[in-house]
């Protein structure tokens, strides 16, 4: 088991499998993105010898994310290859949805076990001047499809935003009254780009959870190989509330995930100062020592980040490690 110096253990990979986005979310990548290299992502063969490792090492479950990884082709082979891993249990994707409805059965028979598609606004002129995309309807008609798809676990990803969501809960949570699917409201994070819209858009989640206490809802207890979630449910609702508050006091404790860029770079946290290239390893089909080059550059990762003093680190954006 993969054990850093502080005692946490690691079981979850966040795998990019491209920084490249059709989307333009204005948090995100507001001008649309614009590749800094040379596009190689990891190929697939680079992928089986770190799923490999990482599965060696005592990874369960791996997240497929980007950029849009629905923009790879190869996403169903991605997806089965992580399934036919052994000892990955759990193999997750969070997309924005654009091709959610064509694609969800293909995912879902190569092997996915669970789904997370982001929609920051219901209120579909709003969700178009967040994102440049006229979709949310798409991506609505997606989630319903995933939902006859055989997936389990199915998860609507929204990052609160004052002026977009922030007085939308009501329309949330009537979305899930009826539907067994989780909403996960993600506090809006600082980084090197969003300085301004950050300043006039981010709200606590303390808010949103004053607002469920208030309405009935009740923490849950955290299951195994969860995210960082607090989660709420009610009595007389189908579907569940989860909270990400990475601002708040002690967030950091219950580290459990590592991440790889598209590119071949290890990163300790959302917001390291730099990734620590693997890719050698990969390339070579070298498991052993991509294990070894896990294992040792664990011994650097901090307590916690120190997105608090506004300290954002290298990353530019979300879209270049996934989130
Ligand atoms: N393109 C896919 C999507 O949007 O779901 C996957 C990649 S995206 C980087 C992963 C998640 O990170 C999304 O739910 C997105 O809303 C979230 N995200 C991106 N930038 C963020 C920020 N600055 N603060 C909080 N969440 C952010
Ligand atoms: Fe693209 Fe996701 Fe970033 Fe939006 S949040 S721009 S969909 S990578």
């Amino acid at each position: 088991m993969l054990t850093d110096n502080f005692g946490r253990q690691f079981q979850y990979l966040r795998l990019s499998i491209t920084d490249a986005c059709n989307f333009r979310c204005q948090y995100c990548l507001p001008n649309g993105y614009h590749a800094e290299h040379d596009r190689q992502f990891l190929s697939l063969n680079e992928i089986d010898t770190l799923i490999t490792a990482f599965a060696r090492l005592g990874m369960r479950k791996v997240r497929i994310t980007g950029g849009e990884p629905g923009l790879r082709k190869d996403l169903p082979d991605i997806i089965s290859l992580c399934r036919s891993t052994a000892g990955i249990e759990q193999i997750a994707l969070t997309t924005n949805g654009f091709n959610l409805e064509k694609n969800i059965q293909h995912w879902a028979d190569a092997g996915l076990t669970a789904l997370n598609v982001s929609a920051d606004s219901l209120d579909t002129q709003l969700f178009a001047s967040l994102t440049g995309q006229a979709k949310l309807q798409t991506i609505l008609r997606g989630i319903a499809k995933a939902e006859q798809s055989g997936i389990k676990n199915i998860k609507l990803n929204a990052v609160l935003l004052k002026h977009f969501n922030g007085q939308q809960l009501d329309e949330y949570l009537a979305w899930i009254k009826q539907r067994n699917l989780a909403i996960r409201f993600i506090e809006l994070m600082e980084v090197g780009s969003n300085k301004t819209f950050f300043n006039k858009q981010h709200i606590s989640g303390e808010v949103i959870k004053g607002k469920l206490l208030d309405q009935g809802w009740f923490a849950m207890p955290r299951a195994p190989l969860a995210g960082p979630a607090q989660e709420f449910s009610h009595p007389d609702y189908q579907g569940r509330v989860g909270l990400i508050m990475p601002y708040s006091k002690d967030f950091c404790q219950n580290c459990n995930r590592l991440r790889m860029s598209a590119m071949g770079k290890l990163h300790l946290c959302l917001f390291s100062e730099q990734g620590i290239n693997i890719r050698p390893w990969l390339t070579a089909g070298d498991v052993k020592g991509t294990c070894e080059a896990v294992r040792q550059a664990l011994t650097d990762k901090s307590a916690s980040h120190s997105l608090h003093l506004h300290q954002t680190g290298a990353t530019k954006h979300l879209a270049m490690i996934g989130g």
